[in-house]
């Protein structure tokens, strides 16, 4: 008999709370080898004895037959003399002070625990808290590492005598599970009204299904917070919910059972419905197939899109097949705070919205809203939260550790160690105390858990936002490095860094508001960039903003800036139809204008789509952000790409070493074209195609002068899917290698890893000290 060989295995990345462990005993098993795995703070290490082929096999297995929501970043293995183990265990984890692990996001509920779900004599059916190793609660109930039940939200609940079994049994689906439970020993759910009064139900899901065939509205508390529901084809429900949450026109998104529900509302391609199907599961923006859904117009006013997500809770799962109604599922919170997480909080914060409140008594940790994103050729996230975060971004370098503050809206925050760069959950608007208590936790939550001591702050470079503000106070505070960072500066080194590359590249970072160096709002920017420094190349030509925030607003008012400055101020407006701007406004605006009064200036691309969304009849004044031009997008026909012969003219002229995109020529074509009574929609595509010319023929004069052939794409505006197709291809026909963001959003939500990247650059350059 040959000799045996032991090796010491240690393996790095997502390995814990997914099963990693029975996988690796299994797999022990299977090749008859001795020893034992266990966690740590830093790693799951793994000591196997046996006949050295085994071993051999079995290290295969391990990276290649790896639990589903594993991802194994590194493996170590040391071969040492054989010692005698026998047989296989798990020993407890260790605990290990400045290590730290990689933390699995929640997972949607898997086909097994919804086949358990759904079959009368399981002895989990419709049993709402159902879970396994491979799906279920992580990142929201997880206090401390290593991730064990004492450190989660579960230690309350004791395991009965049947649940501690399949946790003690290694080739049990639930072995190690640390949120197992059953309806003998884990959480449980209740239905109270508006008033906090217990409702009396046998059952309270039949219960809660009942007031939402009603129409009546349902506050749940789900996997990160609270939800708002309500039925999505019961018109006067939808309109009710707007109206107490004081939404707006924003659109919601609506939930559905199954891929077929979702096939009878949406067109739907194979990339979007891997996505809808994952594991992540997060909302989806679908081509809406108005003929053939009964959501009601309403949910999502004026789009062609739609957010859809298929239940990834067994809470969800049941709700659904309860109704058989789609169901419109939105943050449980008023306007924009954050999502409300806790049973009183919720009662208090949502009194007067819902009318119901589906209650349980297992702890939120963490706020964790849905993730959305949409596909086109690949998924692009708009928000990242739920099944995402708090799963790292992989960097190209040795990070310091740098704390990043983000901007203000949809804001998130980064903290980078090692090669990691944890960018945080979706926190929301940074304007109100709610939301900056939540940022503050979750800095510390994250610190905590991926044991981030940050030596160096980076920031907005805008001084009034809550999170430059903070950034100062704890910079200050603690004695750390600030950096402030410039706002599209950061936009392009997220996408840098997410991609991978260092630069230089051409940046174009196109979106509604960033505080530019020269102390005016910037927005529509032409960038020679990498992660340490930028030049500003280019931009959109400067306009004013007539009455600073009410020229966001209102679209309308940007119409007229554009109108007046660029084709000056004697331009017949008779005949307009500039939706929303009455004639006595129109008076105080040209006023502004030529006072210069409140009228900052601003090259934002984001105001000029605005501007020609209200010059083309779209809309006017607008209830939530980029309405305007989003609505702008909607209206060009399907067949874009045939207009790119019609675009506007433009110029670019060099002044003062920047390039300039002068606009008259777009501003003064499309007020012929409306007067000329051409449609909304041929405007719209005119104009998506002309954005596209700017930026090709920007990016080829600036790749003369540099011989860069490198562009990033970058801002808000680029959710915008018609001008990224248009803008892409063109790009690429012109030859040049073009980076797009997949990790994190384009928009506010990803610029605090750019932040985060440009100061680990500004340290070792020795920047900052
Ligand atoms: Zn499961
Ligand atoms: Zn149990």
């Amino acid at each position: 008999m040959r000799a045996k060989k032991l090796a010491r295995v240690l393996v790095w990345g997502v390995v814990q709370g997914v099963g990693f462990r029975p996988f690796v005993y299994r797999l022990a098993y299977q090749y008859s080898l001795q020893g034992w795995v266990r966690n740590t703070s830093g790693n799951v290490e793994i000591e196997v004895e046996g006949n050295e082929s085994n071993i051999r096999s079995f290290l295969v297995d391990l990276e290649e037959k790896a639990p589903p929501m594993a991802h194994i970043e590194r493996v170590e293995v040391s071969f040492l003399p054989a010692r005698g183990n026998s047989g296989f265990e798990i020993l407890p984890s260790q605990g290990e002070a400045e290590r730290y692990q990689l933390v699995s996001p929640d997972i949607a509920t898997c086909e097994d625990c919804r086949r358990e779900l759904l079959c009368p004599s399981d002895r989990r059916y419709r049993y709402p808290f159902t879970n396994c190793t491979n799906c279920g609660p992580r990142f929201t109930i997880i206090e401390d590492i290593p991730y064990d039940r004492a450190r989660t939200t579960m230690r309350q609940f004791k395991m009965c005598p049947r649940c501690q079994q399949e946790y003690d049994d290694p080739l049990n689906r639930r072995f190690h599970a640390q949120p197992n439970a059953c309806p003998d020993c884990g959480p449980n759910l209740e239905i109270v009204d508006g008033d906090g009064s217990r409702v009396a139900a046998d059952d309270v899901i039949r219960a809660a299904g009942k007031f939402l065939k009603q129409g009546k509205i349902l506050a749940i508390r789900g996997l990160g917070g609270f939800q708002l529901a309500c039925d999505a084809t019961d018109r006067d429900a939808v309109d009710l919910l707007r109206t107490r949450k004081k939404r707006g026109a924003k659109p919601f998104a609506v939930m559905v059972a199954n891929m077929e529900d979702v096939a009878r509302h949406c067109l739907l391609s194979p990339g979007e419905s891997r996505l809808l199907e994952s594991p992540e599961c997060p909302i989806v923006l679908l081509r809406w197939q108005h003929s053939s859904s009964d959501v009601c117009p309403s949910v999502a006013p004026n789009l062609k899109y739609i957010g859809m997500m298929l239940p990834y809770t067994p809470l969800h799962h049941l709700l659904l097949s309860e109704t058989g109604l789609p169901l419109v599922m939105t943050s449980g919170n008023l306007s924009e705070e954050p999502i409300a997480k806790d049973n009183g909080e919720a009662l208090v914060r949502l009194k007067g919205i819902a009318d119901y409140f589906l209650l349980h008594n297992r702890d939120i940790y963490s706020r964790y809203d849905d993730s959305v994103y949409f596909v086109d050729e690949v998924p692009r996230p708009i928000r990242r939260a739920r099944g995402y975060a708090p799963y790292p971004i992989f960097l190209s370098f040795k990070s310091e550790q740098v704390l990043a503050c983000g901007a203000e809206e949809k804001n998130t925050f980064c903290l980078t160690k090692d090669e990691h760069a944890f960018l945080s959950q979706h926190i929301g608007d940074m304007e109100n105390e709610e939301t900056l208590e939540h940022f503050e936790n979750t800095i510390e939550l994250y610190k905590g858990l991926f044991r981030v001591e940050p030596r160096v702050i980076a920031c907005d470079m805008h001084p009034e936002y809550l999170s430059t503000k903070y950034a100062r106070q704890i910079g200050a505070e603690y004695g750390l490095s600030l950096v402030p960072v410039q706002h599209h500066h950061a936009h392009i080194a997220s996408c840098l860094a997410e991609n991978r590359v260092n630069g230089p590249v051409i940046g174009v970072a196109l979106d509604g508001t960033g505080y530019g160096s020269d102390g005016t709002i910037w927005g529509g920017e032409f960038l020679f960039a990498d992660l340490n420094s930028f030049r500003r190349m280019g931009q959109l030509e400067y306009v004013p903003l007539p009455g600073g925030a009410a020229a966001i607003k209102k679209p309308c008012r940007m119409a007229l800036s554009y109108l007046y400055t660029l084709l000056g101020k004697d331009f017949p407006l008779a005949g307009f139809p500039l939706a929303g701007l009455d004639p006595g406004e129109v008076e105080i605006v040209s006023r502004q204008l030529e006072r210069r009064v409140n009228s900052p200036l601003t090259s934002s691309a984001g105001r000029l789509f605005d501007a020609v969304s209200a010059l083309a009849g779209v809309r006017g004044k607008i209830d939530y952000e980029a309405q305007a031009a989003i609505e702008l997008e909607m209206a060009a026909p399907d067949n874009a790409e045939d207009f790119e012969s019609e675009s506007y003219p433009f110029a670019i002229i060099e002044e003062q070493g920047v390039r300039v995109v002068k606009l008259a020529g777009v501003i003064s074509s499309v007020a012929r074209d409306v007067r000329a009574g051409v449609p909304a929609p041929i405007i719209s595509v005119r104009f998506h195609h002309t954005v596209a010319q700017i930026i090709t023929r920007m990016c080829r004069v600036i790749a003369e002068v540099s011989s860069i052939r490198d562009v990033a794409l970058s801002g808000g505006v680029f959710q915008n899917r018609l001008l990224l197709k248009l803008t892409t291809s063109a790009l690429k026909r012109d030859g040049f290698r073009v980076f797009t963001h997949q990790l994190v959003p384009c928009n506010d939500g990803g610029v605090a890893l750019g932040q985060a990247v440009i100061a680990n650059f500004a340290v070792k350059e020795g920047l900052c000290v």
